[in-house]
C-alpha cells in the first residue's frame, strides 16, 4: 500500500491554494434530479479527480434562470429553457481541480446528446437537446460569474483532499 505521510491526511489550508486553482460551475438540472442521476453524475467528476468544494439543491427562480442563461436571451428557446430550469431542483456545484473548466466540458459532452460521445454524461444518459441533464461553465470567465452568481463565498469549502497529495507528486 501506498504510504502517505501523517501529515498529509487532511491538510486543512484555508488561504493559500485556493486562489490560483482553477474552479468550475457544474449543475444538475431538473430533468438529471427527478431521474435520479446525482450519484451517476457526481460520481464521474469525484472519481476523475476533482474536488468537491461547493453543493446544494435548489429550485431557482424564473429570474434566476434568466440571469443564469442571460447570454442566451435572444434565443428562440430561452424562455423554455428558463422555464425548465426553474421547473424543480437543480443540484448546483463547484469543482475544483487542474483543467476542470475544460476537461468538465469533455466529462459532460456536447450539448445535443445524439451528437455526444459514448462514454460522456449526456452521451451516456441523454437524448434530447432540450433535455441534457447538466450544465458546465465554457470557460474561465462564465465559471467565474456562475459561482459567483450561484453561491455566496462562505458556501465555499478550501481543503487540501488526499488525492492531491497523490497527483502532486
Ligand atoms: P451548453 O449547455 O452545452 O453549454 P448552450 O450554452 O449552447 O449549451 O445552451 C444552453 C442550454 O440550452 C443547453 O444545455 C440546452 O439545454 C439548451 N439548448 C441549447 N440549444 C437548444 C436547442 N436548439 N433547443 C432547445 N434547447 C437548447
Amino acid at each position: 500500500a501506498l504510504a502517505l505521510p501523517t501529515a498529509a491526511i487532511m491538510l486543512q489550508d484555508q488561504e493559500a491554494h485556493a486562489a490560483e486553482m482553477e474552479r468550475t460551475f457544474i449543475a444538475i438540472k431538473p430533468d438529471g434530479v427527478q431521474r435520479g442521476l446525482i450519484s451517476e453524475i457526481v460520481s464521474r467528476f469525484e472519481r476523475k479527480g476533482f474536488k468537491l468544494v461547493a453543493i446544494k439543491i435548489v429550485i431557482p427562480s424564473k429570474d434566476f434562470a434568466e440571469r443564469h442563461y442571460h447570454d442566451l436571451k435572444e434565443r428562440p428557446f430561452f424562455n423554455g429553457l428558463c422555464d425548465f430550469l426553474s421547473s424543480g431542483p437543480v443540484l448546483a456545484m463547484v469543482w475544483e481541480g487542474e483543467g476542470v473548466i475544460k476537461y468538465g466540458r469533455k466529462l459532460i459532452g456536447a450539448t445535443d446528446p445524439q451528437k455526444s460521445e459514448p462514454g460522456t454524461i449526456r452521451g451516456d444518459l441523454a437524448v434530447v437537446v432540450g433535455r441534457n441533464i447538466i450544465h458546465g461553465s465554457d470557460g474561465p470567465e462564465t465559471a467565474k460569474d456562475e459561482i459567483n452568481l450561484w453561491f455566496k463565498p462562505e458556501e465555499l469549502v478550501n481543503y487540501t483532499s488526499n488525492a492531491e497529495n497523490i497527483f502532486h507528486f
